[in-house]
């Protein structure tokens, strides 16, 4: 069958597929601990569930505007006002059907053939799909363990041509739990103004961080650097609303408006009823309930790092936010198993699931062999065995 060009650039997700795996052995009875997922276990809390029952109930069931409704747009106004001191008015708003779908409309608005968008890495696997989908390229950034993972200035500036339209930083990130703090981030924005680069500001974990963390937005520190910046959150992790789909950007309004075009004649709006859920939660008091998942996060952070750095041949970083870590594991590749050398992260991530029944992914899916992320979104119970299941599938090896 003859497909597109652009269809052939992009393969599928393959953070979604372990974890489709993962569940398919489960289904068929097999005990797998799941260190796959990308979405806090905890339950959406009862009042963002229970502004969809009403929304539903009242009948708000119909189109919205295409943008989103202006309620929920004037509230994440408001919201990164309070956070971060940013003046966005309504219309620089743009509500879509999750942080995912932001990214991607604002794609296709931004960037096109001969364009460059710096990412660094390790990266958040859909970046480099959504630039080629778009017919762009991805200028992949590396980053090293010993700088936190952090981009440096000099490497950004360096890989900087003509051609750079954009950067994606995302902070506190998916796959390694880094975060920028306020003095990196000015150094970034200085060279981002200098070259008059657009930067995409992935925040959709800024509300996870931890040790007293102070998350600073890129976009508030000057108006040169704020007419560049496209902001990017949602609801999913924040909240535990990754099944509700809402997701938003905030930026200069041209693109913005092109954002909602785009939307316009793709989606048009994102579900009412999760609207009217998102509406809550960004406006209701839930800080509460963040703070307890942050609390749970926190203690499990410590254990899992605790645990893998103590399995000789495994470094960890411990993450600063979001709910993941990203495992050094080169040490113990070429290894043997029943006489297989396990020479990659991706086979050592197949070894771990077949025999050890635990999934990881490979930190080659974020553009960093050698690497393998694991949530920590998942219980204490389920670290421990997955961690005790590691440990001695690691010992086994020869
Ligand atoms: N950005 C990052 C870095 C993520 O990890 C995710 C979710 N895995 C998203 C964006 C998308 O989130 P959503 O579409 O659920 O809002």
């Amino acid at each position: 069958m003859k497909l597109t060009k652009r269809v052939s650039l992009i393969k599928p997700s393959p953070t979604l597929a372990l974890e489709a795996k993962a569940k398919a052995m489960k289904k068929e009875g097999i005990d797998v601990i799941s260190f796959s997922a990308g979405e806090p276990d905890f339950d959406t809390p009862d009042g963002i569930k229970n502004a969809a029952i009403s929304a539903i109930n009242d009948g708000f069931t119909k189109y919205t505007a295409s943008s989103g409704i202006i309620e929920l747009r004037i509230a994440v106004a408001q919201k990164l006002a309070k956070l971060h001191g940013l003046s966005y008015k309504p219309e620089d708003i743009l509500i879509s059907c999750g942080a995912k779908h932001s990214l991607y409309n604002l794609s296709m608005a931004l960037f096109e053939e001969e364009d460059e968008v710096i990412i660094p890495s390790p990266y958040w696997v859909t970046y480099p799909e959504q630039i080629l989908l778009c017919g762009a390229k991805p200028v992949i950034a590396g980053t090293s363990e010993e700088d936190g993972f952090l981009l440096k200035p000099e490497i950004l500036e360096s890989l900087i041509t003509d051609k750079t339209r954009g950067l994606i930083l995302n902070s506190p990130s998916n796959p390694v739990g880094s975060a920028y703090d306020r003095q990196h981030l000015e150094k970034i924005a200085e060279i981002a103004v200098r070259h008059k680069i657009y930067v995409i500001s992935d925040d959709i974990y800024e509300g996870i961080v931890y040790d007293g963390f102070k998350q600073t937005s890129i976009a508030s520190l000057n108006s040169d650097i704020f007419k560049l910046t496209i902001v990017i959150n949602g609801v999913s992790k924040s909240y535990a609303m990754t099944g509700w789909r809402i997701g938003y950007a905030a930026g200069p309004h041209d693109i913005i408006e092109a954002m909602g075009n785009i939307q316009s004649q793709s989606t048009s709006n994102p579900t009412s009823i999760a609207q009217k859920a998102a509406l809550e939660a960004l406006s209701g008091n839930y800080e509460n309930f963040i703070s307890m998942m942050v609390e749970r996060f926190d203690k499990r952070r410590h254990y899992i790092v605790n645990r893998l750095r103590g399995i000789p041949g495994v470094s960890c970083f411990l993450p600063v936010g979001s709910f993941y870590v990203f495992p050094n594991i080169s040490g113990i590749l070429g290894r043997k198993f029943n006489n297989t050398v396990l020479d990659s992260s991706v086979k050592l991530a197949e070894y771990f699931l077949n025999e050890a029944k635990v999934a990881a992914v490979p930190g080659d899916a974020f553009g960093a062999p050698g690497f393998m992320r694991l949530s920590y979104a998942t219980s204490m119970d389920n670290i421990e065995k997955g961690l005790d299941r590691l440990e001695s599938a690691i010992k086994q090896l020869v």
